[in-house]
């Protein structure tokens, strides 16, 4: 593998591996955002469900409380409690059949009148029946007494609720009317003479009247056996609660009850822990409140009220209305969770390499830039200096003396000149060596800087040949200084030659004057140094300013 490939296959990996930190950060924050979403959704739908059931109650309790007061009202009138303490049905009465008895029992002028009243009453009240039984349980009066499915002379004595107020207890119960056929509540009341118990008033308010307590989508009422007695949905009407005590009841009681002996169970049942295995990030509490009522898969929410009047019951079963879209929400948020963290993880990834790039390159770029400025350093020093003396080199001595001069004449203070030649130096190198002739040149060198001032200037001007630069000194002084430098060269014996061999420097001085250039004083010191050739070496000449025209050069300087 080469390393190429090898660093594809590096950043590959780093790729899957952020792609999949992203996406499980991405899981952790689309659950932790759906849960919130789901937990305010649950609890707004849950409040709506616990209002609904609420309001039903209210409606089925406030209903009854009005039905109730009917036979209530019926039970205290005095028609009603004379008629029923004179209406004894004797043994053979009971004996006679239901026409017999009906025929008999209408014929009596205070029952029809009777009958009469309570027609009128139902059809004030909006009840769908109200009769009146005797102690001995026989229908005697009837608001549908004259009609042909007439109650009178019935015998009821084997119903429960009547055989319930005929015991002295107010009671409503739901049941299945055994002439009509249908379903209601039946509200009895015990009536009383005298302190005796002389009869019942029962009135029947059809379910089909009581629609209104299941108007709510979901909604449904159960009566104390456990039985939906009407739901807004009448498929489920009919079918019983889980466990329910209808489920218990023998076959007459339930025919004598329900008019029927088969009940389908409603399954109402929690999907929390299914719902979980499709939705993991549902958190369990939430979960317990999730339930379905069997045909549908769709989680719903439970509530109900039980203990109601004659043990009813409201229940609701409420639809999550966005339970698919929250589904779908968390997909979708976990999504864009993780492509915007990829995409943020790689932008940084990008800037933080970009920028260490940068600072290694800035690094780089800093040290070139140091070398170079110490490169450049060394040439300007090489520039300035004569790689062999250290003695300055000719342009720059020549750039120093043209600024000395311009100092000089704008601080008028005096600025002396000279230039330097060893004499007969070609014999040295002739004789020693070229090497040899370098140290000697050190040598002087060497000497001009001990005798002369740090402000004082030594530039090599070629060869053997040296600029000597004096600011603030006369021709006088320079004079002084520059025959002490030249004897002492001539007396201080140069350590690589031989003991016997001593150098010599002849020496022409000049001094700065008004109108003079650079170019004037080198001129006037070569011609002082021209005389002191010319004059036998080893010795110096000044040249002060004149006006004469300035003599032929001394050829080695020209
Ligand atoms: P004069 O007294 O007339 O000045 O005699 P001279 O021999 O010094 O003068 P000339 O011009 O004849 O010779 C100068 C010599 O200086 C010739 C050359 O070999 C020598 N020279 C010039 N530059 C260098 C150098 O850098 N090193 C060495 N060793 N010798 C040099
Ligand atoms: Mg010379
Ligand atoms: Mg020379």
């Amino acid at each position: 593998m080469n390393k190429t490939t090898y660093h594809r296959a590096i950043a590959t990996l780093a790729f899957a591996l952020l792609a999949c930190v992203c996406w499980v950060a991405a899981g952790m924050v689309s659950d932790r955002m759906v849960q919130q979403e789901l937990t305010t959704s649950v609890r707004v739908e849950q409040q709506m469900a616990a209002s609904i059931v609420d309001n039903t109650a209210q409606i089925i309790a406030s209903d009854l409380a009005m039905s109730r007061a009917i036979p209530a009202t019926i039970a205290e009138m005095d028609m009603i409690q004379l008629a029923l303490a004179q209406s004894h049905s004797s043994a053979e009465e009971i004996r006679q059949t239901e026409p017999e008895r009906r025929a008999k029992l209408l014929a009596v002028p205070a029952l029809a009148k009777l009958d009469n009243f309570l027609r009128n009453a139902r059809g004030f009240t909006g009840l769908d029946y109200v009769w009146v039984v005797n102690s001995d349980g026989f229908c005697v009066a009837s608001s549908n007494g004259i009609d042909s499915n007439s109650f009178v002379g019935t015998d009821m004595r084997m119903r429960g609720y009547i055989q319930k107020a005929l015991l002295g207890a107010f009671n409503e119960t739901y049941g299945v009317g055994r002439s009509s056929g249908d379903p209601g509540i039946f509200i009895a009341t015990p009536v009383y003479r005298d302190g005796f118990l002389v009869g019942a008033v029962i009135a029947k308010v059809s379910v089909d009247r009581l629609r209104h307590w299941v108007a709510r989508p979901g909604t449904f009422v159960t009566d104390s056996n456990g039985v939906i007695v009407m739901a807004h949905e009448s498929r489920l009407e009919n079918r019983v609660l889980p466990d329910s005590p209808v489920l218990r009841m023998s076959r007459s009681q339930r025919l004598d009850a329900y008019r029927r002996v088969d009940f389908r169970t409603l399954q109402l049942i929690n999907i929390g822990e299914r719902v979980r295995a499709d939705a993991p990030w549902l958190p369990p509490s939430l979960a317990r409140s999730f339930f379905s009522s069997g045909d549908s898969s769709a989680p719903s929410l439970y509530d109900e009220r039980t203990g109601l009047n004659s043990g009813l019951a409201a229940h609701i079963v409420h639809p999550l209305p966005n339970w698919a879209e929250i589904v779908s929400n968390q997909r979708r948020d976990r999504l864009l969770v993780f492509l915007t963290a990829l995409g943020v993880s790689l932008l940084a990834i990008v800037i933080t390499v970009s920028y260490l790039r940068e600072r290694r390159l800035h690094r780089g770029t800093r040290h070139l830039a140091n070398q170079l400025q110490s490169a450049n350093a060394l040439l300007s020093a090489e520039a300035r200096h004569d790689a062999l003396t250290g003695a300055l080199s000719r342009r720059y001595f020549l750039d120093t003396l043209r600024r000395e001069v311009d100092l000089s004449r704008s601080g008028g203070v005096p600025l002396s000149v000279a230039i330097a030649d060893l004499d007969h130096f070609k014999q040295v190198n002739d004789r020693f060596g070229h090497a040899t002739g370098d140290r000697a040149l050190e040598h002087f060198v060497r000497m001009c800087e001990e005798q002369l001032r740090a402000s004082d200037g030594v530039g090599r001007l070629g060869g053997e040949e040296f600029g000597l630069l004096l600011p603030h000194t006369s021709l006088a002084d320079a004079h002084t200084v520059l025959e002490r430098l030249r004897k002492r060269f001539n007396q201080e014996h140069c350590a690589y030659l031989p003991d016997d061999t001593t150098l010599s420097v002849s020496i022409g001085i000049t001094e700065l004057s008004d109108g003079d250039t650079a170019e004037n004083l080198l001129k006037r010191a070569d011609l002082a140094l021209y005389a002191a050739k010319s004059g036998g070496r080893d010795r110096s000449e000044v040249r002060p300013a004149d006006t004469r025209p300035p003599m032929p050069r001394h050829p080695e300087t020209a």
